[in-house]
């Protein structure tokens, strides 16, 4: 379970930061760390002495260039945020998100990432609605931010605690498989981040072809149907559906263009 959660770090400045989130995670049993976009110098001296022994971390970090490239083949990406948004999104505490960890990854080649931002803006809303969930780590509300470090360790502690508690378990009663919304006997895998992105793109042109949404006024409407099919948690085959779908519309949408334009004439 540990070895198929990933801790991303977007757009970190401090390598302290990264070499003390190493840390964290190795005193844990993670090891999957994806740096993007990084702002600083990834392997340094500061990096080394906060990683006190947790350096190959550091140095096997995989770096990238987006947050997409980051968690492409995640079927489930957290993001931790400090502070609240404009538009709510699913908010857990890392307890919740611990406790779902076990089930999310029975599922086959499941992989979960969870998201930190940069230590002087956090996340930003685009990334966030990348999200399935939201996390907040529930602190002091007149002092919330927590050094990205320590985030790191909060989330990786949980995430410890549910395995141990899992190991636990499983070594007494079986589980009540059927109980799982998606345990092992779903038909399909669960959508990885990338389906979910191409499935976005596809409604997005389709909308703007229909005339629904006008890309000089978007509003909200991208951000809302984002949050509504990520809190739905859509399978392979769902996203297949909805993207056939999509094509019958911009099939009809094309058709009805050329006889419009065919009567112009
Ligand atoms: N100043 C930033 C916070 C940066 S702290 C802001 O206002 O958003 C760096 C990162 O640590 C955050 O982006 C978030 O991923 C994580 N973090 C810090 N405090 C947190 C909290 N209370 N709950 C969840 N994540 C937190």
């Amino acid at each position: 379970m540990l070895e198929r959660l990933r801790i991303v770090l977007i757009g970190t400045s401090h390598p302290g930061n990264i070499g003390g989130a190493a840390r964290a995670m190795l005193n844990m049993g993670l090891a999957d760390l994806a740096l993007v976009a990084p702002r600083c110098q990834v392997q340094c001296q500061e990096s080394a002495s906060r990683a006190s022994g947790a350096d190959t971390l550091v140095a096997s970090a995989q770096v990238h260039e987006s947050l997409e490239d980051a968690v492409a083949d995640c079927s489930l990406v957290v993001g931790c945020s400090a502070r609240s948004r404009n538009l709510p999104w699913p908010m857990i505490t890392p307890r919740a998100f611990g406790a779902t960890l076990a089930d999310e990854i029975r599922l086959p080649d499941a992989r979960v990432a969870i998201v930190f931002g940069r230590e002087d803006s956090g996340l930003s809303n685009e990334e966030l609605q990348r999200c399935h969930r939201h996390v907040h780590i529930p602190t002091n509300p007149d002092f919330s931010s927590l050094n990205l470090a320590a985030a790191v360790q909060v989330l990786a502690y949980e995430c410890r605690q549910a395995w141990l508690a899992e190991q636990e378990a499983a070594g007494e009663t079986p589980r009540a498989e059927d109980d799982q919304p998606f345990g092992i006997d779903w038909d399909s895998p669960l959508a990885s981040h990338a389906d979910l992105e191409r499935l976005f793109e596809h409604l997005e042109k389709t909308l703007i072809s229909i005339d629904f949404l006008d890309p000089e006024q978007p509003r909200q409407l991208m951000a809302r149907l984002r949050r509504l099919y990520l809190r739905a948690r859509p399978d392979s085959m769902e996203i297949n559906i909805l993207r056939g779908i999509l094509s019958a519309v911009d099939k009809q949408a094309r058709q009805a263009q050329a006889a419009a334009d065919s009567r112009a004439h």
